[in-house]
C-alpha cells in the first residue's frame, strides 16, 4: 500500500503511522541463536530498532529499550513484546544526546540485566533542509549529538562490562554512499557512524569484540514522516530501489540477529546492507 502524504512532530509516534510499519510482531520466530544474551538497544519503541528488539527477545536475550519520553506508549508495547517472549524488557526513558544520560542509560541496563554483552546504537536523527544555509546549527549540532556521540558515549560506558564474545552494532544508512542533497548533516553522520565502525572493529577485535554495521535502505518508519523526508515524497518513498519499494522493519531485524550472534563469529567491521538492492560499496 502506497503511504499517503502525513506529517508528525519529532520523533513521531509509530502507532500514529499510515500505514503502521511490519515490525514482525506476527511474523518472527527465534530458534535460540541468543539465548541468555543481554542487549541495551537504542530506537528500540520503534521502527527498525523495535523490529530488533522483538526479534531478539525472541532468539532468547533480556532487552534494556532505549528511547525518548515522548515515545513512552511506542515504548511500552514493545516492552509488552519482550515480555510475552519471556524475557526481561528494562525501559530507559530518556535523551542519548546527553552524555550524562548515556552513561546512567548502560548503568541501568548493566544493574537490571546484570550485564550487558550486546549494544546496539540504532537511534537516529533525520531532518532534510534544502538549503545549507538554513541548517541551524542548533539542528547540526543535535545530528550529531544524537547520531555519533551517543554511539560513542554508550560505547564507552559499555566496555568495560563486556566480554570476549561481546557485539556492538551500529545503524548507518544508504546516505553514507548516496546523499541526498537534503540531508546534507545526517549522511555526514552516517559516515562518521562507518569509519567509527571500522576503527573500532580494529581496536577490539583482539579482545574478542566484534564491531559491525547495518546500512537500511528507505525502511518505512515514524522517522521519515517526522521531518525526515518532505511530506509530499513519502508515496513515492523506497520506488526507487531495485525492488521497487520501501522496506519493513521485520526485513531489516535478521541481519542484526546475524551480527549480534555467533553465526557471525568471523565477521567484524563489516557493513551489511539492507537496501532494495541499492548499491553500496
Ligand atoms: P524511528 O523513528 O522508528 O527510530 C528512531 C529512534 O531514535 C526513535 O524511536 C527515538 O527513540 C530514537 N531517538 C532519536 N533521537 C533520540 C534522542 N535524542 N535520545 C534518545 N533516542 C532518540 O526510525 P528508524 O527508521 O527505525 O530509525 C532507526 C535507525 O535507522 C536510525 O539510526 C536511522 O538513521 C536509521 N535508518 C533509517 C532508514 C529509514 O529509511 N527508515 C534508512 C537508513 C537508516
Ligand atoms: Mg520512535
Amino acid at each position: 500500500m502506497e503511504p499517503p502524504a502525513q506529517t508528525q512532530p519529532e520523533p513521531g509516534i509509530e502507532q500514529k503511522l499510515e500505514p503502521t510499519p511490519d515490525l514482525g510482531e506476527f511474523t518472527y520466530r527465534g530458534t535460540g541463536r541468543l539465548t541468555g544474551r543481554k542487549a541495551l538497544i537504542t530506537g528500540a519503541d520503534s521502527g527498525i530498532g523495535a523490529a530488533v528488539a522483538i526479534a531478539f527477545a525472541r532468539e532468547g536475550a533480556d532487552i534494556a529499550l532505549s528511547y525518548m519520553p515522548e515515545e513512552e506508549t511506542d515504548a511500552r508495547r514493545i516492552a509488552s513484546l519482550v515480555q510475552d517472549a519471556g524475557r526481561i524488557a528494562v525501559m530507559i526513558p530518556g535523551d542519548i544526546g546527553n552524555a550524562e544520560h548515556c552513561r546512567s542509560a548502560v548503568e541501568r541496563a548493566v544493574s537490571e540485566l546484570n550485564g550487558l554483552d550486546i549494544l546496539v546504537n540504532n537511534a537516529g536523527k533525520q531532518l532534510y533542509c534544502d538549503n545549507l544555509e538554513d541548517l541551524s546549527d542548533e539542528q547540526f549540532d543535535q545530528t550529531m549529538r544524537t547520531n555519533v556521540y551517543a554511539m560513542f558515549w554508550l560505547t564507552k560506558a559499555a566496555l568495560p562490562h563486556m566480554v570476549a564474545g561481546s557485539t556492538i552494532i551500529n545503524t548507518t544508512s544508504i546516505q553514507a554512499y548516496s546523499p541526498a542533497p537534503i540531508l546534507v548533516d545526517y549522511a555526514t553522520s552516517k559516515s562518521a557512524i562507518n569509519t567509527f565502525t571500522k576503527a573500532l572493529a580494529q581496536q577490539l577485535g583482539p579482545k574478542g569484540i566484534r564491531v559491525n554495521a547495518v546500512a537500511p535502505g528507505p525502511v518505512w518508519t515514524a522517522l521519515q514522516v517526522s521531518g525526515g523526508q518532505p511530506p509530499e515524497k513519502l508515496p513515492e518513498f523506497g520506488k526507487s530501489t531495485p525492488l521497487g519499494r520501501a522496506g519493513q522493519p521485520a526485513e531489516l531485524a535478521p541481519a542484526y540477529v546475524f551480527l549480534a550472534s555467533a553465526e557471525s563469529s568471523f565477521v567484524a567491521g563489516e557493513t551489511l546492507g539492507v537496501t532494495g538492492g541499492k548499491i553500496i560499496p
